[in-house]
């Protein structure tokens, strides 16, 4: 079991597996891009196979694999078909931006990885293709509606971006009379490659609980894990339910379970932190799995307890965009 230096059991593992995109988001990345690791600095599909299978032995029971776009990588379904077979594995799902998803369903359906996240920020294309800098807004809805025609059970993440989708509010909660989703707003991070900074937002957890107040006065608080980041709602007569991620306000840091390892095997045990140890280097120095479990346990004795103290301990941190952290 992989136990922190705050007492908190770490069972759950966000493995990105690129750091590259088909997207721009503005909130992710400028729009030229960020500078993109070379292929060799990837974890391959064999490190990322034994880097899982390790940390499954560790006690993480719950994978999610994310990126920058996971489908974008054309040998990823070797690593979900591998992750599939692991009978200690609990949970595996995979957080997209859902524009190329579509060719992978039935075999997603099949491994029966059927979690999944799929970022839309607006339900209009043309906010929606405006927020990404590309014209992909037909194709991620039409995966959208094909993901809950099959069965798939999807969270949607729409990031509440000031000025620019708050419109997009209630009509995306409106998904949620018909549909059997979860739409969460989540807080925006200064996570963005450099390009916008800032230290307080306009839109946090409340305000954006009291906007959507005005309109369906009626919602109602639904319990959640103790683990779960997002506080989740529901409004009577809808078949879906509604959630906000307090992201940058960072409320739910204290039952942290959560461990991140980046595309180049950089291990992240804080969002607002620097990486600890090199998981690539380890694996292409020679280590065995005894030896790099146990620098994974050494640098989970490092731990902060929240991020606002990890962002006191490494400065420079808001450099970086989320899609190299895997978000
Ligand atoms: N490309 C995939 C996607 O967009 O779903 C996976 C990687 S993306 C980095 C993972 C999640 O991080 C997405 O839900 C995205 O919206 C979120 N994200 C990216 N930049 C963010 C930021 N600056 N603040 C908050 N969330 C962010
Ligand atoms: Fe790509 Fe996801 Fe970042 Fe958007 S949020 S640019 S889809 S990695």
């Amino acid at each position: 079991m992989l136990i922190d230096n705050h007492n908190r059991v770490i069972n759950y593992l966000r493995l990105a597996v690129t750091d590259r995109c088909n997207l721009r988001c503005n909130y992710c990345m400028p729009s030229e891009g960020i500078d993109f690791s070379g292929s060799n600095e990837l974890l391959s599909i064999s490190e990322l196979i034994r880097t899982s299978e390790m940390m499954v032995r560790e006690g993480i029971d719950k994978i999610r694999i994310t990126g920058g776009e996971p489908f974008v990588r054309k040998d990823l379904p070797l690593l979900l078909k591998s992750l599939s077979k692991n009978k200690d594995l609990k949970e595996i799902s995979i957080t997209t931006n859902g524009t190329l998803i579509g060719r992978h369903l039935p075999l997603l359906k099949e491994l029966r990885i059927d979690h999944i996240n799929l970022s839309m920020d607006a339900i209009e294309a043309e906010t929606f293709n405006k927020i990404t800098r590309r014209e992909t807004f037909a194709t991620v809805y039409e995966n959208l509606l094909r993901m809950l025609d099959m069965g798939f059970k999807v969270k949607i993440n729409c990031i509440v971006l000031d000025g620019q989708n708050i419109d997009q509010i209630y009509p995306m909660l409106e998904l949620t009379r018909n549909y059997d989703v979860s739409v969460r707003f989540l807080e925006e991070m200064p996570f963005n490659g450099g390009s916008r900074q800032f230290d307080t937002i306009r839109w946090n957890y409340k305000e954006i609980l009291s906007y959507i107040s005005q309109a369906y006065p009626e919602y109602e608080r639904l319990p959640a894990p103790a683990t779960s980041t997002a506080m989740n709602y529901g409004i009577p007569g809808f078949k879906g339910s509604f959630g906000i991620i307090p992201s940058f306000s960072r409320t739910f840091c204290g039952s942290c379970n959560r461990l991140r390892i980046s595309a180049t095997g950089d291990l992240i045990t804080c969002l607002y932190g620097k990486p600890r140890i090199n998981i690539r280097q380890l694996l292409r120095d020679g280590s065995d799995d005894q030896s790099i479990a146990g620098h994974i346990r050494g640098a989970l004795h490092t731990r902060s307890k929240t991020g606002f103290e990890e962002q006191q301990r490494y400065k420079g941190v808001f450099d970086n965009s989320m899609t190299s952290i895997g978000g």
